[in-house]
């Protein structure tokens, strides 16, 4: 565990763990599930996915558009001629730039010593890239806030940094 010599959680920038990096890449957002109801996600793609983007998940609960999230929807409203965050220009600057990546991995090391360095570059970059997607969209990541990660998001992210032999 990484060690929190009696600092408040929320007094500064990166308090998150490794646990959160579990809450992210499950993306399920209960409250969420309970509007839409996992029904046929599965199976229809059109039935959930108005972006265009998105792809059939392992689990119903991680279908989710970015279109059905309101914070993500009111990102993809602020920019012109976006119809799918991950055609937003913010997106690839904040998720997909290995500049950006790299600032923020050092970033999250520094803070915390538990971080495995032995990460292969692409599961790093996947890491990290969905963790500036959370803190991009909600702000900052809390242990408490749940998190959604949209399909197109975790879609776009593994296409740009795809598993290799890793077992990630
Ligand atoms: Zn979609
Ligand atoms: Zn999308």
């Amino acid at each position: 565990m990484a060690s929190r010599v009696g600092i408040e959680p929320y007094m500064f920038e990166p308090e998150y763990n490794e646990e959160e990096l579990q809450i992210v890449q499950i993306m399920v957002e209960e409250e969420h599930r309970r509007e839409h109801g996992d029904g046929s996600r599965l199976t229809e793609l059109s039935c959930w996915c108005s972006c265009s983007n998105c792809s059939i998940q392992e689990t119903a609960k991680e279908c989710i558009c970015c279109k059905e999230c309101s914070k993500t929807l009111e990102m993809i409203c602020s920019a012109k001629e976006c119809d799918c965050i991950t055609v937003h220009p913010g997106f690839s600057a904040v998720c997909l730039n290995k500049w950006s990546l790299d600032v923020a991995w050092n970033t999250y090391k520094q803070f915390y010593s538990t971080v495995q360095s032995s990460f292969m570059e692409n599961a790093k970059y996947r890491h990290i890239a969905y963790r500036q997607y959370v803190r991009w969209i909600h702000g900052r990541i809390g242990r408490e806030n749940r998190m959604i990660l949209p399909s197109c998001v975790v879609t776009t992210i593994r296409k740009y940094f795809p598993p290799t032999t890793e077992n990630v």
